[in-house]
Parts: C-alpha cells; structure tokens; sequence
C-alpha cells in the first residue's frame, strides 16, 4: 500500500493519512473526522498524531474529534490558535516518526504561523514528501491573509529549495484553475498545457513534485526572465514580480 492516503473533504480540501509504520498513521490537516476515522477502520491503521499547518477552520476542523477519539497529539505552528494543540512545531525542527525524519518548514506567508513538514527521504533512491498546506498548491499558491509578499516569496523559495523529486501534497485540489491562471501569464508554456491536458482528462493532481512546481507553477516562476518578460517586468525585483502575479490571481 502506497505510504500516503489522500482523502478528499468539504468539496476541494485534501486530507493526508501517512503510514510511517507497519499499523501507525499520522494525518495531516482534517478538516473532516468521519472520512479519516473511516479510512482508519478500514484498514485497521492506529492514529498518534495530528500535523496541522495552519489554524484555518477548514484544516483543523476534524482535529478534536479525532482526538477525542483516537487520544492523538495534535502538533502544528501555532500555539494560540490551534484548539488542543499539545506541542508547538518549531522551525527546522525534526519530529521522529518510527524511521522517518519529519522536518517542520516555517513558511509565513498564507498566515504569519504557517509550515510545511517535510518527510526526509530515508535513502538516495527514495524521494523526500512534503506536505505544504496553503503555501504552494499545485500550479499557485495561497492568498496573503496575514503577511506580505516577500515573506510568502522567501518561503516558497525554501520550498523550491527542496530536491526535485519532493512529492507535494496540498491543502486544496485547485489546479485546474491554477493551470488556467498559468495559462495566462505563460500561453505557450508546454508543460503547463500538457499538465492542464492531463488533469482534464481526468489526471491525478497531488502528488505533483517540486520539479514541476519550478516547471509550471508561475509562482514559483517569479525569478525567470520568461515570466519577467511575460508581465513586461524584465527588470523587476522577484519579489515584485510575485507580487504582481499574486494581485492578478487575486482577481482571476
Ligand atoms: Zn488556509
Ligand atoms: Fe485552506
């Protein structure tokens, strides 16, 4: 069985069931306790713990259920405004989950308490898996609730910093309206065109990886001559530039 079980909740939300080992899950982000709890029962897996990575109702809304439930520990970036929340994830932190290495990502940016967690691969022939909320959806990224833009930038930058095989998992499925905005700024953007193609056509999103996040996420694309000229910006700043195509997606 594939280590990650993605359970669809409350019309785009994802929800991640990770195994990390033989019968132990955690989950991240459950917006929903019925279907994780489900997912558990069917395939008699034990959950110990919550990863959430950011306060917003629709990726914490399962959480007191499920511990009540289950006598799960909840983790996540935010110490205030995280109902229930049992332990603050810092910073570059490195949880331990039986083999795997969990790394905390501080991202600002969607919130001012945001992060990643990133699944250290535990060998070379393995990729590392990175769960990223409402930082980095596939093709785009989340809106700036609570910080600006530089900071959002500098923390998709560390993302992008990741190896190229990194799995991404996101928060939410808006990647056809993700590749349509793309489309926009990039019309003659191939893999962008065949991504779009495919995800019509019925194609998995997530995972996506961080190789084609740098390859048709226009985010994260802020730093190339190719989206600078797009936009007509040919001597702008990234962080500018990411600003400018965050107002334009605002609108979209
Ligand atoms: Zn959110
Ligand atoms: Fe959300």
């Amino acid at each position: 069985m594939d280590s990650v079980i993605t359970i669809p909740a409350l019309g785009d939300n994802l929800i991640y069931v990770y195994r990390y080992n033989r019968n132990d899950v955690l989950v991240v982000d459950p917006s929903d306790s019925a279907s994780v709890l489900n997912a558990l029962k069917q395939r008699d897996l034990n959950l110990t713990t919550i990863l959430i990575t950011h306060h917003h109702w629709d990726h914490i809304g399962g959480a007191a259920e499920l511990k009540k439930e289950t006598g799960c520990k909840v983790i996540g970036g935010d110490g205030r405004r995280i109902p229930g929340i049992d332990q603050v994830a810092e910073d570059k932190q490195i949880l331990q989950f039986g083999n795997s290495g969990i790394e905390v990502v501080a991202t600002p940016g969607h919130t001012s308490t945001s992060v990643c967690y990133y699944v250290q691969p535990s060998n070379a022939n393995e990729n590392g898996i990175l769960w990223t909320g409402d930082t980095l959806f596939v093709g785009g990224c989340g809106r700036l609730f609570e910080c600006n833009a530089r900071s959002m930038w500098e923390s998709l930058q560390k993302l992008a910093s990741l190896p190229d095989g990194t799995l991404v998992y996101c928060g939410h499925d808006y990647t056809l309206e993700n590749y349509e905005f793309a489309l926009t700024i990039e019309p003659d953007n191939q893999a962008v065109k065949q991504r779009l193609s495919d995800v019509r056509q019925g194609g998995q999103s997530v995972p996506s990886t961080i190789l084609q996040e740098k390859t048709t996420n226009p985010f994260l694309r802020s730093g190339t001559p190719e989206i600078k000229a797009a936009l007509k910006m040919p001597r702008a700043g990234d962080t500018e530039v990411f600003a400018e195509l965050r107002r334009r997606k605002d609108v979209f």
